[in-house]
């Protein structure tokens, strides 16, 4: 690589599945990425490990009990260790740091991540549900600060990558791939008793629970719809939803002259995290190539919303626009917590969520602080439907 020499990185949430896989693509290329800052939830092994490796100058935790624990644990650490909401924005905003990956998982990672913007960094976002919840707030942030935002998502990679170089109003429309999770050939009425070990065996990536959990239920691609929404700018009409079981083309761009552009990859966040991390150069990664001779066919189909209704409630939300994204996530994560505490079934779910919105009065979206009280509505209504079962 030549323009980049070294670029120091903060990485929020970098004990989870998208931090590990950025680290590991740090520890390949030293002479290209150092590390300043760390955050971490509740995983203080694996943080340990990552700061006897990375020496970052300051690192963040969930609570006080993790900092103390780290403290005693590792003695010699001269990293500065913060604690909560105080301690991710510190880290989000290190004065050395120029770009931050953005890996926290849920709405957790959306004031940090607008710290960060706020502070001029670039920003390398994995975290989808910021765009959900807060899309109009955050894109208008980035364009006022004129910093750079590299979408992680494999499938908004595929696409950034597939626009390169081409014209905005050319662009018709966006297909979005989808693997189709652990569930593509489940029936209704089997859906009703899988539990949380079925839904986490995603059959092509490996990833964290939340988001598995999304894959199953397709939530995961209404969330990708709208994180494209906000990303491309274009109107949900355009933003179409394909079945593709093999996850090999990651997503497509359709033009107005028919001409359909694609990216293509073994099923790896590193190839999207490396991008994300050197655009416009790219990193020689040592991945496996892509054999398209020995691997079987590439199938395509439409995604069954009778089955898989969260895609349809995603659509919905954006329909409705202002605060409904924001609670419709919050309902969600809620109702993906109780799905894998076993408090709520499978098919559940979208009925919760569905639920939730419903009660929901939206209103424009005017502030950051709107977009956290509108979270916490739709987190207290789900948690108070799960308890009444409201929603069966
Ligand atoms: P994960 O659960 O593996 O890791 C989440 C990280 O965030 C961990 O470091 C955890 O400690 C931290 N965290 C969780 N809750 C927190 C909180 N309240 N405060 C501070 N830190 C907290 O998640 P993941 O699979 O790496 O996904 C991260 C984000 O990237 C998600 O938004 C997901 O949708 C997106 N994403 C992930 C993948 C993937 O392959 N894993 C692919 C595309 C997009
Ligand atoms: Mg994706």
């Amino acid at each position: 690589m030549s323009e980049i020499h070294l670029k120091k990185i903060a990485i929020l949430g970098s004990t989870g599945s998208i931090g590990v896989s950025t680290l590991e693509i740090v520890a390949a290329f030293p002479e290209h990425y150092q590390v300043v800052s760390l955050t971490a939830g509740r995983n203080i092994e694996l943080l340990k490990e990552q700061i006897n490796i990375f020496a970052p100058e300051m690192v963040a935790v969930a609570d006080e009990a993790a900092a103390t624990r780290l403290r005693q644990e590792l003695p010699g650490c001269t990293a500065e260790i913060l604690v909560g909401v105080d301690g991710l924005i510190r880290c989000a905003t290190h004065p050395d740091a120029g770009m931050v990956v953005s890996a926290i998982v849920g709405a957790a990672g959306l004031v940090p991540t607008m710290a960060a913007v706020r502070a001029g960094k670039h920003i390398a976002l994995a975290n989808k549900e910021i765009l959900v919840a807060a899309g109009s707030l955050f894109m208008a942030e980035v364009e006022r600060q004129g910093v750079r935002l590299i979408p992680v998502d494999s499938e908004h990679s595929a696409i950034f990558q597939s626009l390169a170089g081409q014209r905005g109003q050319d662009v018709k429309r966006l297909i979005l791939t989808a693997s189709g999770g652990p569930f593509r050939n489940t029936s209704l009425a089997d859906l009703q008793d899988v539990g949380p070990a079925d839904a986490l065996a995603h059959p092509n990536w490996d990833m964290g629970q939340k988001i598995s959990i999304d894959s199953a239920t397709m939530m995961n691609k209404g969330l990708e719809v709208i994180e494209a929404r906000w990303l491309f700018e274009l109107p949900a009409e355009a933003i179409a939803v394909h079945i593709h079981p093999q996850s090999i083309v990651h997503s497509l761009v359709e033009y107005v002259d028919g001409a359909v552009i694609a990216q293509l990859g073994i099923p790896d966040m590193k190839t999207p995290i490396a991008y994300a991390l050197s655009w416009p150069e790219r990193l020689p990664l040592k991945q496996q190539p892509l054999d398209l001779c020995g691997g079987g066919d590439l199938s395509f189909s439409q995604p069954d919303t009778e089955r898989f209704p969260c895609l349809a409630l995603a659509y919905r939300a954006l329909g409705i626009g202002g605060t409904c994204p924001a609670v419709m996530n919050a309902a969600n994560e809620v109702a993906v917590a109780a799905f894998l505490e076993r408090k709520l079934g499978f098919l559940q779910i979208p009925r919760l969520i569905s639920r939730v919105m419903d009660a929901h009065q939206p209103v424009e979206l005017e502030s950051l602080e709107q977009v956290l009280s509108a979270d916490a509505w739709g987190r207290m209504q789900a948690e108070a439907m799960i308890i009444e079962g409201a929603f069966a």
